[in-house]
């Protein structure tokens, strides 16, 4: 059987066709409710003449309509090119040009940042809005989909190793890269990642990362695959989170730290009596040891760190206290969690030095994370020397640097750029922030290198402070000083009202680094 994903929305159709499959907007549509419109969507597409191996682009929150994107888009074996929502127009001109996308989907509250260079679009032959779009001059998406029947899509035959997505990376260091992710990437991703997070169809999803993310592309493979309910969210913010995992029974999330933390935030100061059905909440990009604790003994919620990076799919590493281990006091098993973890089923990872010498597993010599997996991408579009320098000898260089301990734990330390080199001593700003996270009055913290004279650099804090708590810059260099090596401490702080963060939810160091360099460099 070729792994084509187009096996999991079938299955969830065959198995689980009268079941609700999306709730959006207060609709409820079913398994095979949503196929339909799939189906509809495929006939429409191939009115508009794409083929096997286009590009079909999205700009869009989390919506029903993306969500159908998915199949719609590959059943034609065609290629989903989902758009971070947050860019800048000219950025959509780069990607949408630089992936030579025929078809564009536009959610209607997303129209203005595509209006004014529409003329720049060099291969874009249709843009359909999604959405209420009334005053818009372009195709509207329900009309246009109401004209198509619902009856099955011929498919053309489509092979595991063919592309389903192209998938921009924030393109921190120059132009953004696509990621080629293959069906089979994506499939034997979602059979590996179901297992580790138990999914099952008594599962009910609850989308808050965003769909054009790649863990917010990858996790709908595996709830779709099991039957599970998706719940679409447009806007992920606290009051409707909460009010969502009541209102629908919510059991899984998936989210960056920093909404976690607003949750927590949101849950202390309102203290809902929140009658909850949510087994386990999972997210990635360094969530802070000091949120592990709290997700689980104060909103009672089981939590899973996972790590990984587009390039994989993403996930490779996942973080759950092994049976063997449980016997450990419930301090170490925290602290466990409170790593990356272990390779996920279908993965390889190596922490190597500078020869490619696999590190001890001491939990403190220093090395990168290497990967070598199912998930690992067919390489960057149009960009081979980028995919050379990425994947050599078959290993996914990540750039991120990690140790192991003595029992397979891999800890995330620092990407290699964000690392803080202190009088040659390595500094984890990640280590840092965690500390700074344990004091009660900081809301969010990020840690980056300061210019120093003496030491080359030093840990440097941009601090949010909680409202209603103060906190002083020698007050918080104190507490550092109390917990960490004194060479760890931060020298500074500078106090904010917020941080700025990536449409995923990841605070942009690199940002306040630019900015703190500029004004003191
Ligand atoms: P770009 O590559 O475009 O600059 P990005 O690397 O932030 O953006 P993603 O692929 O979304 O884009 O993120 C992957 C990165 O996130 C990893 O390389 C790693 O640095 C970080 N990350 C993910 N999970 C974890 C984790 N559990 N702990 C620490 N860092 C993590
Ligand atoms: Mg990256």
């Amino acid at each position: 059987v070729p792994l084509v994903l187009t096996h999991f929305l079938d299955r969830a159709v065959s198995l689980y066709g009268e079941k609700v499959g999306v709730i959006y907007e207060g609709r409820e549509l079913t398994y095979k409710q949503l196929n339909d419109r799939v189906n509809q969507l495929s006939h429409g597409l191939a009115d508009l003449g794409v083929k096997k191996g286009d590009r079909v682009a999205y700009l869009a929150p989390n919506t029903l309509e993306m969500l159908e994107g998915f199949y719609g888009v590959f059943q034609l074996g065609a290629v989903m090119v989902p758009m971070n929502i947050r860019l800048k127009p000219d950025d959509y001109v780069f990607i949408l040009n630089h992936s030579e996308s025929k078809v564009l989907f536009v959610d209607q509250e997303l129209y203005h940042l595509i209006a004014p260079v529409r003329n720049e679009l060099k291969t874009v032959e249709h843009i359909i809005v999604q959405g209420k779009n009334d005053d818009i001059d372009e195709i509207a998406y329900d009309d246009w989909l109401a004209q198509y029947p619902v009856t099955p899509f011929e498919r053309p035959q489509i092979d595991e190793n063919d592309v389903c997505s192209l998938l921009y990376t924030s393109g921190t260091t120059g132009n953004p890269k696509g990621v080629m992710l293959t069906h089979r990437n994506n499939y034997l991703h979602a059979l590996s990642a179901m297992h580790h997070l138990r999914v099952s169809d008594r599962d009910v999803y609850l989308h808050i990362l965003p769909m054009f993310h790649v863990n917010g592309w990858g996790a709908p493979f595996y709830y779709t695959a099991n039957g599970a309910t998706h719940v679409c969210l447009r806007k992920a913010i606290p009051e409707m989170i909460f009010d969502y995992i009541q209102k629908y029974k919510v059991t899984v999330m998936h989210m960056a730290p920093t909404v976690l933390n607003s949750l927590l935030q949101y849950y202390e100061q309102n203290v809902p009596t929140v009658e909850h059905n949510v087994r386990v909440v999972i997210a990635g990009s360094a969530p802070p040891p000091a949120f592990v604790t709290r997700v689980e003994k104060e909103l009672g919620w089981e939590f899973i760190q996972v790590y990984g990076m587009t390039e994989s799919s993403p996930l490779s590493l996942v973080s759950t206290v092994r049976s063997h281990l449980r016997h450990l006091p419930m301090k170490e098993q925290y602290r466990m969690k409170a790593k990356a973890g272990y390779a996920m089923i279908g993965c390889e990872v190596k922490v190597v030095d500078e020869y490619g010498q696999e590190v001890p597993h001491d939990g403190k010599t220093i090395g990168e994370v290497i990967v070598r997996s199912n998930g690992v991408m067919a390489g960057y579009w149009k960009n081979s020397e980028a995919t050379m320098e990425a994947i050599r000898n078959g290993w996914l260089h990540t750039g991120d640097m990690a140790t192991v301990d003595e029992y397979g734990n891999i800890d995330i330390v620092d990407r290699k750029k964000d690392i803080i080199i202190s009088g040659g001593e390595n500094i984890s700003s990640i280590e840092v922030e965690g500390v700074l996270y344990e004091h009660p009055a900081v809301l969010e913290a990020a840690v980056i290198a300061a210019p120093h004279e003496k030491w080359g650099e030093t840990p440097h804090a941009f601090v949010v402070v909680r409202p209603g708590k103060e906190v002083t810059e020698q007050e918080l260099i104190a507490f550092s000083r109390e917990r960490l090596a004194h060479f760890k401490a931060i020298t500074g702080v500078t106090f904010v009202n917020e941080l700025p963060k990536t449409a995923s939810g990841k605070i942009q160091k690199v940002h306040l680094r630019n900015e703190y360099w500029k004004a003191h460099g």
